[in-house]
């Protein structure tokens, strides 16, 4: 039986948002009791320590919710041949993973797809009004969505995204804000593209962009 003392390590920056791969091996951790883990733009990202080699304490900087996440895991939960997320407790997102490299890098590769392609997989093209239009809006929704400019007013970053043939709903499910995109037209997908921001609130939802009226700011561009 082959026993793999080495884990990989797979963490997003906070700072940069690129994502890196380290290694982790159990014999490391028998000359030191702490290991860091720096991104090459020198953010810290996380800091394991233990003193039993037994169990093993986690201080995970959050890409999604900017805090700093405790979090306990027994040896058999890291060198496994299992993959372990590692799950942001504000938000329940997966911020990172930890298992054998090739495990890691699907879960990794599946974080990365784009709504698009999950439409695209789910068989959909036959379904939507103007599937042209439809993965055009998907693309900028996700755009926006993944700058973090898809919000809802009461804090909750995690929007979800309900696909019709005709229309996007987005819905938040923490204070149930529910706002509707129409996709049929190429007007609905201009409207999308000249928007940087979309913010959900009781009752429907706020696109923020050029050429559109936003709260009475105004972006001066030269
Ligand atoms: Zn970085
Ligand atoms: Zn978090
Ligand atoms: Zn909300």
């Amino acid at each position: 039986m082959l026993v793999a003392t080495t884990t990989a390590l797979a963490l997003r920056c906070p700072n940069c948002g690129k994502i890196q791969y380290h290694a982790l091996s159990l014999f490391s951790f028998s000359v030191q009791k702490t290991i860091r883990f720096t991104c090459t733009c020198g953010a810290p990202l996380l800091l394991i320590s233990t003193k039993d080699r037994r169990v093993f304490y986690f201080q995970l900087e959050c890409l999604m919710c900017e805090r700093r996440h405790l979090l306990q895991y027994f040896l058999k939960d890291i060198w496994s041949s299992q993959v372990l997320s590692l799950t942001c407790e504000e938000t329940g997102l997966e911020v990172g993973f930890v298992g054998p490299r090739e495990q890691v890098k699907k879960c990794i590769a599946n974080q990365e797809r784009s709504l698009r392609e999950m439409a695209e997989d789910l068989g959909f093209a036959d379904y939507f009004t103007n599937p042209e239009i439809m993965y055009e809006i998907l693309d900028a929704l996700h755009k926006i969505a993944e700058e973090g400019n898809l919000t809802c007013q009461c804090g909750n970053p995690q929007i979800e995204v309900e696909i019709f043939a005709e229309r996007v709903e987005l819905k938040c499910p923490s204070c149930g804000a529910l706002g509707v995109l129409d996709a049929e037209s190429r007007a609905d997908l201009q409207t999308i593209q000249n928007s940087w921001e979309i913010e959900l609130k009781p009752g429907g939802l706020q696109l923020l962009g050029l050429g559109k009226v936003r709260r009475s700011r105004r972006r001066s561009k030269k």
